[in-house]
């Protein structure tokens, strides 16, 4: 009866109700028709009134029944469905035909939503799937990115061996306390690493190393700035060797944090450039390096305003001293002579030369008229104190140098080779005085 499914719940049951109540009252009816009807007959009308009774109760219990299950049947069904979508089967749905209006439009909703969750449970589905081979594809590039990088690794960790071995590199703090030194700084200083690490960077300073140049260094690296330049360095065995060194700040955000030097050894090619400087026979510089070291000199007294001194020395009746103790005699008296000079010029920015011969010559700076006048005297005092005999010598029972001296100040107007001719000058003074002296020039220039 499609009309009954139309109507609502209220009017089902008013329906209901006027049924049950038509039904009471021809059950009714029908016992008071037999009641009547077993009057006028005679006859005793309990057997037809009790089973007529049952009947009508029957059929009204039947029918409150029906409503109720019609109530109840939904709600059984609602429950069943919404306990089936809390266990994740959303194929649910409700034929809503078989329900009242009210029940149709709850299913309806139920319907919707059911199907909409399960639409975007599916949405989710494929998501998560493409989600999954995203996933996939990032494990794999991950793996392939470990495998790199794990190679790249090894790469690094072969560099930094090769590093350590063969490049002479140190790193230190900003006071310049060593903090790293590789294999091949152990190897070319002496010193382990034990040895190295923790210390001061001063530990293989040279003395040689005039101390402006490290000023220089420090100023250079502690503004930010690279250094480059020679240094040589000193062995824990006291030898040496030069390294062309370049010395960087190590910056972190902008901050300096330390340095790092790398350097390559360049002893070689220095113990050439030495030679080329050195007189073989005394180890004294040569006149080579006289020649380029005088102008240098002279410069670098200008710029500080201070003075130098050229003291140019000559062994006095030295043909004499060899023809009367022989030639090789007269080459030990050279080498005499020129540790002597050695001894006096030690410091850095001090040489000794030897010019030629029996011809010495000391470059001296930074003192006045009078520590320079000291200083040859002491230089030859300290050759007559050697007690070299020389019979010939007219001088002197012993080997001696006449010396002569100008000074340079940085006002001076007169050039280099001026400046060696008026200590020439002032040489061949001190012979004609009598030798075994020094001479310096009586007027300033
Ligand atoms: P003076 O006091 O005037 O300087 O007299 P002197 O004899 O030293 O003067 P001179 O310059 O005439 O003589 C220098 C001598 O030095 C000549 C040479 O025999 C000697 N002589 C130069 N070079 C060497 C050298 O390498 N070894 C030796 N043993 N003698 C040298
Ligand atoms: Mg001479
Ligand atoms: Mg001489």
């Amino acid at each position: 009866m499609p009309f009954i499914k139309k109507m609502t719940v209220l009017q089902r049951t008013v329906v209901w109700l006027i049924a049950i109540a038509i039904i009471f009252f021809m059950l009714l009816l029908s016992i008071i028709w037999e009641l009547k009807q077993s009057i006028l007959q005679g006859h005793d009308p309990t057997t037809s009134l009790i089973v007529l009774y049952f009947i009508g109760v029957s059929i009204v219990i039947g029918l409150i029944i029906k409503v109720f299950r019609s109530f109840e049947r939904p709600i059984i069904e609602l429950t069943e469905n919404a306990m089936k979508i809390a266990e994740g089967n959303y194929n649910v749905h409700f034929n809503i035909d078989q329900y009242d209006v009210e029940w149709q439009l709850l299913m309806g909703i139920f319907n919707d939503m059911s199907s909409e969750t399960r639409r975007k449970i599916e949405q989710l589905n494929s998501q998560n799937e493409v989600l999954f081979t995203y996933k996939e594809q990032i494990e794999e590039l991950n793996q392939r990115l470990s495998k790199k990088i794990q190679i790249k690794s090894k790469q690094l960790e072969g560099y930094v061996e090769i590093i350590d071995q063969y490049v002479i590199t140190s790193q230190t703090d900003l006071y310049g306390n060593i903090t790293y030194a590789s294999e091949a700084f152990c190897k070319i200083s002496g010193y382990t690493k034990e040895e190295l690490i923790g210390k001061n960077h001063r530990l293989i300073r040279h003395p040689d190393m005039p101390k402006e140049l490290f000023e220089e260094l420090w100023r250079t690296i502690s503004s930010g700035q690279m250094w480059h330049g020679e240094i040589k360095n000193r062995k824990s065995d006291g030898g040496d060797y030069w390294v062309d060194t370049t010395i960087t700040p190590n910056v972190e955000e902008g901050v300096i944090i330390g340095y790092t030097a790398i350097r390559h050894d360049i002893s070689d090619k220095k113990m050439i450039e030495e030679m080329a400087i050195t007189d073989s026979m005394t180890g004294l510089y040569n006149r080579r390096f006289y020649v380029q070291i005088i102008s240098e000199e002279m410069n670098r007294i200008k710029r500080h305003r201070s003075s130098l001194v050229l003291m140019m020395l000559d062994v006095d009746n030295f043909k004499l001293y060899n023809d009367n103790y022989g030639h090789q005699a007269g080459d030990i008296v050279l080498n005499q002579v020129a540790n002597v000079l050695k001894f006096y010029t030690s410091r850095s920015g001090e040489y000794a030369f030897r010019l030629g011969g029996e011809e010495f010559a000391v470059l001296v700076s930074d003192m006045n008229e009078e520590g320079y006048l000291a200083l040859a005297e002491r230089i030859r005092r300290a050759i007559e104190m050697l007690e070299i005999h020389h019979k010939k010598n007219d001088a002197s029972a012993f080997v001696t140098v006449s010396i002569g001296v100008a000074i340079y100040y940085h006002d001076s107007m007169i050039t280099c080779e001026e400046l060696y001719k008026e200590s020439d000058n002032q040489l061949y003074r001190a012979k004609d005085n009598g030798r075994n002296q020094v001479a310096i020039q009586s007027e300033r220039t």
